[in-house]
C-alpha cells in the first residue's frame, strides 16, 4: 500500500459554553481544528485530526499544524502507511519536532491500519480493557461559586471526575478549590489544574491552604523543577501535564518520584504510535494517567477513546470527550459519553465517517 494523496480540512469548532478559560487570562472561544485524509493506492482513505488548545497553551498552533502538514506532506507521498514506525522516522527525518504536525497523519495511518485488518484501533493498540472507561470534565475558570454549580450539573449528568481551571490568584484558588470540595460525594476525584500559572510561591500557599482537602494538585508551576519542589513539599496526589514532552521526561519523572499521575496528548507526542509507546512505559512503571489530547472534535474523541479503552483500568485515571464541549459535530460513528463514561467503538479503524457537508472543500492539497 502506498500513500498517493494527503488534504486538509479546517473546520471551526465553537463552544457549547460560548467560551473556556484557563490560567494567566486565557481561553478560546472558537477552536480552529484540521482534519486529514491521507488517500492511498488501495482505495482505503485514513482520516486524522489536530486542535491546539489555541496558539498560548502548547508549543504549537492551528496554523502551524497546517503549514508544517503543507511541508511535511509531500515527502509521504509513495511511502507505506501501514508501517508505522518507519513511517514515523522518516517524518522524524524530513522535519525535526513539531508533533503536532505529524500527530494526525499518523492517526489517519492508524485508522487504515484498522480499515485494512478490519480491526478497530483500540485492539491493534492493545486489546480493550473493560466495558467503557471514566472521563473528567474540565471546568472552565470562573468565581469560586459559578464553578461549584457548573461542577454539581456535570455531576448530575454523570461525570464523577473534576478537572478545576485554577492558576489564578491563589487566594482565589483556594476558595475555588474549597467551593467545589463542597458539592462532592465520596468516590468523586477533584483535579485543582494549574497550567503552569503558578509562582512557586503561590503554589505553596495554595498546597498548604487545601491541606486537609482531597484534591489533587496538577502542573502548579511552568518548570519541572518549580513543580518538584512544590510535589515535595505537599501531601495531594500530583498530576504532571505541561512538562511532559517525552519519554525522556517521563522517566525523568519517575526517577526524581516527581508524579503519581501524568496527562498523555496525544498530539503532544505526535501521534497515537508515540503516545502508544508513552502509555506503554507509564504502565511498566506504574504512573497512572489521563488519556487525552489538546483538543479536538469527533475524530480526536474517537482516537483518544481507542487510546483509552486499551489502557489497563487500574493506570487510566480518567480520559476526555471533547466532543461533546463543541457544538459542531464533524463526524458519524464518534464515541459519544453515557453516564461521565465513554467507550471505544467496535468499528475497523477509528470508526469514523466525516461528515463531508461540514468539512467542505480541502484547503490544502498535495
Ligand atoms: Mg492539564
Amino acid at each position: 500500500m502506498k500513500i498517493t494523496q494527503i488534504k486538509l480540512y479546517q473546520v471551526d469548532l465553537p463552544l457549547k459554553e460560548g467560551r473556556y478559560s484557563w490560567s494567566g487570562g486565557k481561553s478560546v472561544d472558537v477552536f480552529d481544528s484540521t482534519v486529514v485524509c491521507v488517500t492511498t493506492d488501495s482505495g482505503l482513505e485514513g482520516w486524522g485530526e489536530v486542535c491546539p488548545l489555541g496558539p498560548a497553551y502548547l508549543p504549537a498552533f492551528a496554523e502551524g499544524c497546517r503549514t508544517g502538514m503543507e511541508y511535511l506532506a509531500p515527502h509521504l507521498i509513495g511511502e507505506h502507511p501501514l508501517r508505522l514506525d518507519p513511517l514515523n522516522r522518516h517524518m522524524d527525518g524530513v522535519l525535526k519536532g513539531h508533533p503536532s504536525v505529524k500527530s494526525a497523519i499518523d492517526m489517519a495511518c492508524w485508522d487504515l491500519l484498522g480499515k485494512h485488518t478490519g480491526m478497530p484501533v483500540c485492539d491493534l493498540l492493545g486489546g480493550r480493557y473493560g466495558e467503557d472507561f471514566h472521563l473528567y470534565r474540565a471546568i472552565s475558570q470562573n468565581t469560586p461559586e459559578a464553578m461549584a454549580e457548573n461542577v454539581a450539573a456535570y455531576r448530575e449528568e454523570g461525570y464523577r471526575r473534576f478537572q478545576l481551571k485554577v492558576g489564578g490568584d491563589p487566594d482565589v484558588d483556594i476558595q475555588r478549590i474549597r467551593e467545589v470540595a463542597g458539592v462532592l460525594k465520596p468516590g468523586d476525584r477533584l483535579v485543582a489544574d494549574a497550567n503552569t500559572g503558578w509562582t512557586q510561591e503561590g503554589a505553596m500557599r495554595v498546597v498548604h491552604g487545601v491541606s486537609e482537602l482531597d484534591v489533587y494538585i496538577e502542573q502548579p508551576c511552568l518548570s519541572y523543577q518549580e513543580c518538584l519542589a512544590i510535589r515535595r513539599h505537599c501531601n495531594h496526589p500530583f498530576v504532571l501535564d505541561e512538562v511532559v514532552d517525552g519519554v525522556d521526561m517521563l522517566i525523568q519523572g519517575k526517577k526524581d518520584l516527581a508524579m503519581d499521575v501524568v496527562n498523555i496528548k496525544i498530539s503532544k507526542f505526535g501521534g497515537l504510535t508515540r503516545a502508544r509507546l508513552a502509555r506503554d512505559l507509564c504502565v511498566q512503571m506504574g504512573v497512572a494517567m489521563t488519556i487525552e489530547d489538546s483538543w479536538g472534535g469527533d475524530i480526536i474523541t474517537s482516537a483518544i477513546a481507542h487510546l483509552a479503552h486499551s489502557t489497563p483500568t487500574a493506570f487510566l485515571f480518567s480520559s476526555t470527550d471533547f466532543n461533546s464541549y463543541v457544538t459542531q459535530p464533524i463526524a458519524h460513528g464518534a464515541p459519544q459519553r453515557e453516564c461521565g463514561r465513554l467507550r471505544a467503538s467496535s468499528e475497523p479503524g477509528l470508526g469514523i465517517t466525516p461528515m463531508m457537508e461540514t468539512l467542505g472543500e480541502p484547503v490544502w492539497t498535495t
